[in-house]
């Protein structure tokens, strides 16, 4: 009978600590992705010199003229 319960307290424990991992997973893999495409957890924010958009600066392609998205539209329409 008592092992039951503790069976159970353990069950819980494993389901929340399991939980937890996840989340940690999630935080780290975001953090992964920061850090390959070279900026920190807090993505600076560009502007596109062509269509003005705000963009994350690790999805923007830096050109001479400034930053660009990456809209396969922009800079194409005109
Ligand atoms: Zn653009």
């Amino acid at each position: 009978m008592m092992a039951k319960i503790v069976l159970w307290i353990v069950v819980v424990f494993a389901v929340l600590f399991g939980l937890r991992m996840v989340n940690v997973a999630k935080a780290r893999h975001r953090a992964d992705l920061a850090r390959r495409s070279g900026t920190p957890p807090a993505e600076p924010m560009v502007r596109c010199v062509r269509c003005g958009v705000f963009l994350p600066q690790a999805d923007a392609k830096p050109t001479t003229g400034g930053y660009r998205c990456g809209d396969a539209g922009c800079g194409q329409r005109r």
